[in-house]
């Protein structure tokens, strides 16, 4: 663990969690309660509490991709209920057929579609484009269901190898192509909803990739609402206390984690030299690049240290169970790890990548490459009574010694 940075830990725990438990929860229950006529009481009460709840809150933090999502699942789960509690054959098959290959397709189209509000006009034009799916597709499943056999009997691969699935094959091509694009947005993107798409998309898809029980699809629909409630009070707590820009954890995480501290640790802060003049020589947008790039070094700190965006060009950095002087190499590294970046300019939308070697100051580059430094400041406890905030200011006065004394280096109180 020591060799991840915080920043690819704390991604890999918004992916897993809560989606994979819940979802293996489903899963289980599905597998061996799912007769029974308690759990499938409670699992409609959850279903419908995890969609009303999850709708205020989408609404209120203005996450209609999530909204859509859950009252998909909510008309998903009728239909399926329906056709099979009443329809017969055709019907049901053509249920198996909408339903293993659009609840993937909708979330697909959720997750690459911008964000655009609830109660907007676009946001009311998509809820009314469910709407006439979800008309569509009743339509179907009761007047002309046959229509959709068809598409369930397309077998492009030998049927052999799909014997232990009763998903139709270019289903299965859907729900492939579903999965491998929410792992690439939330790679590229971090943003908690499309983790819950993918957990929401396995769970909701599990009845018909593998042959259950037909009353087992509510705890099915109930785990996926619930999957989605969760990502959406994920992403709120992020909204609370990560910083946007940066994408580190900002003052009020880093306060926070001030309250937790034992009696041994150490915390740095660092500054970036000079910024106001880079600032107002190359743009504030420009400026925000470097916050970034600076950021992500930070994140990167080892020494078992946690960066925090402290406040405009500053950050913090905690290493509980250290002292300053365990901690003092590793700071120094990253000291010239950022002295030594170079970077372009870029369009500010652009991901952050470093320019090739061979481009670098070459002599038919229009723009030369930029760099800043940092300097920091140290202060630790080590079992001397000091509240963290006055180990907090020491370490602040040791950074304006590191100011005064030349800039881009490290002072310790
Ligand atoms: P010193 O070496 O003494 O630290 O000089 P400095 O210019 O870095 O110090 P100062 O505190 O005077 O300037 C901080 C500047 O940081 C002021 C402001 O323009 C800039 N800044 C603060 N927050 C942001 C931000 O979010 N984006 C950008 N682009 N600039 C910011
Ligand atoms: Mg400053
Ligand atoms: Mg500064």
């Amino acid at each position: 663990m020591e060799g991840m940075s915080s920043r690819a830990l704390h991604a890999l725990r918004l992916f897993l969690v809560p989606g994979a438990p819940i979802a293996a929860a489903a899963i289980l229950l599905g597998a061996y309660a799912g007769t029974s006529e308690a759990v499938g009481f409670a699992a409609a009460v959850v279903l419908l509490a995890a969609v009303g709840a999850g709708l205020v809150l989408a609404w209120r933090f203005n996450q209609s991709r999530t909204a859509f999502a859950l009252l998909l699942i909510l008309c998903v789960d009728r239909f399926w209920v329906h056709a099979f509690s009443g329809g017969g054959f055709w019907t049901q098959a053509a249920a198996i057929a909408a339903v293993s290959t659009l609840p993937p397709l909708n979330f697909l189209a959720m997750s690459v579609s911008r964000e655009r509000g609830v109660l907007t006009r676009f946001g009311l034009l998509r809820l009314g484009a469910l709407a006439a799916e979800a008309g569509a597709i009743a339509v179907v499943l009761w007047q002309m269901p046959r229509l959709l056999y068809q598409y369930v009997a397309v077998d492009v691969v030998p049927t052999r190898f799909f014997e232990w699935t009763r998903m139709p094959q270019p289903a299965l091509l859907v729900f492939l192509l579903a999965m491998a694009a929410f792992l690439i947005a939330y790679l590229r993107h971090r943003r908690a909803e499309d983790a819950g798409f993918f957990w929401a998309t396995i769970t909701l898809t599990m009845p018909v990739l593998l042959p259950a029980a037909p009353r087992v699809f509510t705890i099915y629909a109930a785990g996926a609402a619930l999957i989605l409630l969760s990502y959406v009070l994920e992403s709120s707590h992020s909204m609370a206390f990560r910083d946007t820009l940066t994408g580190l954890p900002g003052r009020r995480a880093f306060e926070n984690e001030l309250a937790k501290l034992g009696s041994r640790y150490a915390i740095a802060i660092a500054d970036i030299d000079y910024f106001k003049t880079f600032n107002d020589t190359y743009g504030h947008d420009v400026g925000d690049q470097v916050l970034r790039m600076v950021a992500g070094h930070l994140a990167r700190v080892g020494g078992g240290g946690r960066a925090f965006r402290y406040g405009g060009e500053e950050f913090t950095i905690l290493f509980p169970r250290r002292s300053p002087a365990d901690v003092e190499a590793v700071l120094e590294e990253l000291r010239k790890r950022i002295d030594e970046a170079r970077f372009t300019l870029r369009r500010r939308d652009r991901p952050e990548t470093p320019p090739p070697k061979e481009a670098r100051g070459g002599p038919r580059r229009r723009q030369t490459p930029l760099s800043v430094t940092v300097s920091l400041g140290i202060a630790g406890r080590n079992g001397a009574k000091r509240s963290p905030q006055e180990v907090l200011k020491a370490a602040d006065e040791a950074l304006y010694s590191a100011k005064r004394n030349g800039r881009n280096r490290i002072a310790s109180a």
